[in-house]
């Protein structure tokens, strides 16, 4: 038997970032999960290096922030700098709507390792490494998984499979679901450096069309290089040492001689998988869609779809959610992670000019916006990166709330005196957040689906203090807006209360009285 003697609920093929980060999610959920990996242990390839505010909340949620940031180094920017070596733009923003920098660098072996561990909290999360994904069938009741592990064939029964088996994802084969999109003709060295010395954290963006290059500072001393090959570049000559090296030390001398950790050539895809479920078949990661890396999205649109499909999934098994729930997690990812694509496409376009008249045009445009407060903010903030925002999907549409969207997570203080991250306060499950305890109550039995609620937040005017606190609030928490961003959330619902989804999405707005 492969838990205990039951079967799982939910099996996840692959235990990469994507797959462990739902295993954590489900985890906190208490629902029975099994992740299937065909390698024998953790993959150590050090790909993704920008994690953002989004996917740190979704971590927070899953219980790892403190062990996750001991790996990170938060809020990064990045400097881009002409054909001449000039800086012309910068992306530097300082807003943390979400609780956190919205660039931070990172390692992706070492979150994994972080999110493999965290495992450990969960009796009913096992993983199994070398067992390899090999078929399924499934039926009205559940899905059996045709599993390869130490020469034999195995099934293993469950109720929902997700696949997180990365780009060339198997299951999604044996589905005959293809990826739409494109694969580009560029390929990029990247060369992976420690010990830096430069203690500058930033991102350095060199748009030279002769050779664009990306200099990225990680956590513990960590460096990457990242160089556009040309058309005649031959493999042998640029993964040779002196010559990358040289290239290095034309942007940044005293990088030039640090130990060398790894140096490979990858090209890159711009792809959605047609369909992101087949019945009890969900896919997630780079199973459903493909990044180019300009953007440092790709793993965060996974941990997004990770996000929106834990809490889906565990409703359904609970009981507390119809099945249809399940239609809405690719009728909400799908828009956005095309969204992020398509803006990792844009920046490639100013990052990789075909020639230095194109350069110029480009960065001569650029700067001249730039020097227009409202453009250089919107490019300083990062203003132009899609919203989490949905306009069809699992929630409540009323004339107050015609699209959902990601709500803020600004710190609140409570009685006496603590400071929190709001969601610290609302819990894991369906919260309300309004003025009223009355509202907010009398909200969270009418609009919390069954099973479902947990937080329950009556808020305190930044301006005011706790003095109007009742003797009895029932469940209900009171905290302090300290930032005023509830509020300016509340109004611009026009809510008397807002009820929001595990994964802080909106799910209903309770309208302020007439
Ligand atoms: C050079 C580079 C730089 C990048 N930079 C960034 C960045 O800065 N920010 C960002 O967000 N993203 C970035 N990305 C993208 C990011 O690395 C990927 O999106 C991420 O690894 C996807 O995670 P995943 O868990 O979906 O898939 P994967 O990491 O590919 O994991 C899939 C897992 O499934 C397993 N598997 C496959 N087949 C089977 C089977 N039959 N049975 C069992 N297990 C199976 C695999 O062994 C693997 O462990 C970058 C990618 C590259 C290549």
């Amino acid at each position: 038997m492969w838990m205990d003697g039951k079967d799982p609920d939910v099996v996840i093929v692959g235990a990469g970032p994507v797959g462990l980060t739902l295993a954590n999610l489900l985890g906190t959920q208490g629902v029975r999960t099994l992740v299937i990996e065909r390698n024998a242990a953790l993959e150590p390839e050090p790909r993704a290096v920008t994690l953002d505010d989004e996917s740190l909340r979704t971590l927070q949620g899953a219980g790892l922030l403190d062990a996750v940031l001991k790996d990170v180094v938060l809020g990064y920017g990045v400097q881009y700098h002409d054909w001449r070596g000039r800086p012309f733009a910068a992306i530097q923003p300082t807003r943390q709507e979400y609780g956190y920098p919205k660039r931070n660098a990172f390692r992706q072996p070492l979150l994994v390792r972080t999110l493999f561990e965290g495992l450990a909290r969960f009796e009913h999360v096992a993983v199994k490494f070398g067992h390899s994904f090999t078929a399924f069938e499934q039926d009205a009741e559940g899905i059996t998984v045709q599993v390869q592990a130490e020469g034999e064939a195995r099934a293993v029964r469950a109720r929902w499979l997700v696949a997180c088996d990365g780009g060339r994802s198997p299951v999604r084969e044996c589905c005959k679901i293809v990826l739409e999109g494109e694969t580009y003709a560029e390929r990029w060295l990247i060369v992976d450096l420690a010990e830096r010395t430069v203690p500058l954290r930033h991102t350095s963006t060199y748009c030279d069309p002769r050779r664009p290059t990306i200099r990225l500072p990680g956590p513990r001393g960590a460096l990457r290089y990242e160089f556009m090959l040309r058309e005649g570049d031959r493999d042998e000559d640029v993964l040779d040492e002196r010559q990358f090296r040289e290239w290095i030390a034309r942007r940044v001398p005293a990088d030039r001689d640090l130990p060398l950790v790894r140096k490979v050539i990858y090209g890159f895809h711009a792809r959605v998988a047609t369909r992101w479920r087949e019945g009890r078949v969900l896919f997630a990661g780079d199973a459903a869609h493909l990044t180019p890396p300009f953007a440092g999205q790709g793993l965060n649109s996974g941990i997004r779809d990770a996000a929106n499909l834990a809490w889906k999934l565990a409703a359904l098994l609970r009981g507390s959610l119809p099945e249809s729930v399940l239609d809405s997690y690719e009728q909400e990812r799908r828009p956005h992670a095309t969204a992020l694509i398509q803006m990792a496409l844009r920046i490639g376009r100013v990052m990789q000019p075909k020639s230095v008249l194109g350069a110029a045009l480009t960065q001569t445009a650029l700067r001249v916006a730039c020097l227009l407060p409202a453009c250089r903010d919107y490019i300083l903030q990062l203003k132009f990166k899609p919203k989490p925002r949905f306009a069809q999907g699992c929630f409540l549409p009323s004339p107050n709330l015609s699209a959902t969207e990601l709500a803020p997570q600004p710190w609140v203080h409570q009685a006496p005196a603590t400071a929190l991250r709001l969601d610290e306060v609302l819990g894991a499950g369906f919260s309300v957040i309004g003025w009223d305890a009355a509202v907010v109550r009398e909200a969270a039995r009418q609009w919390v689906p069954q099973g479902l609620g947990t937080g329950q937040v009556a808020l305190v005017r930044s301006e005011d203090d706790f003095l109007d606190t009742p003797a009895d609030d029932g469940a209900v928490v009171r905290v302090r807006d300290a930032s005023g961003e509830l509020a300016a959330l509340l109004a611009r619902f026009g809510a008397a209360a807002l009820v929001l989804r595990p994964d802080r999405y909106v799910y209903a707005v309770v309208p302020q009285a007439a």
